[in-house]
């Protein structure tokens, strides 16, 4: 699942994977978890989350490559605000070779960057995130068409890409997905 800060990644991932019956694993989700617990992890995390920048690749793979490893995930899963970066695909195509799995497909969420700058400022009144300020709000844009957004057309070279329009009611966006993926609800 793939799209801009406050396109609705984690709303739409955590239904999708309860649809599908496999496990929801977001990178953000696990930071924040042990931001909350003070693992040292979560302490190195956390410098990065409150600046806007990504946590370094070797931190994040090696999260992730440790959660795909989990009898859980053997099904699949669906992975959420990973990979990226350049890096992080290299190392995910790695995980997955060596597991015999493979990307069925990446979903964008895609969402005009007002309606996600209004949707962010609107999330940290409710949810108070610390990464939802406006400075951090803006750097996390920054960095996410920087680092990011060259992921999917990569990703659509492979015919791999799913574009969804992420506008609208969450209930909306959950029909486009599951129609564009041809899940059955
Ligand atoms: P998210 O909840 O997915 O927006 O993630 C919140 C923050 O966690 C991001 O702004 C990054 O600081 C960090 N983060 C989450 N996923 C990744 C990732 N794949 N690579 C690097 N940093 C990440």
């Amino acid at each position: 699942m793939m799209g801009p800060p406050g396109a609705g990644k984690g709303t739409q991932a955590a239904v999708i994977s309860a649809m599908l019956g496999v496990p929801h694993i977001s990178t953000g989700d696990i930071f924040r978890a042990n931001v909350s617990a003070g693992t040292p992890l979560g302490v190195e995390a956390k410098r990065y989350m409150d600046a806007g920048e990504y946590v370094p690749d070797g931190v994040t793979n090696a999260m992730v490559r440790d959660r795909i490893t989990h009898d859980d995930c053997r099904p699949g899963f669906l992975l959420d605000g990973y990979p990226r970066t350049v890096e992080q695909v290299g190392e995910l195509n790695a995980m997955l070779a060596s597991a015999s799995q493979k990307l069925d497909a990446v979903l964008e969420l895609t969402v005009d960057l007002d309606e996600v700058v209004s949707r962010l400022v609107k999330r940290s009144s409710e949810q108070g995130r610390s990464d939802d300020t406006e400075d951090v709000i803006r750097r996390r844009l920054e960095v996410y068409f920087e680092q990011t957004a060259p992921l999917i057309e990569m990703y659509e070279s492979q015919g791999l890409l799913v574009q969804v329009d992420g506008l609208g009611a969450i209930d909306d966006v959950t029909g486009r997905v599951t129609a564009a993926l041809n899940i059955e609800a």
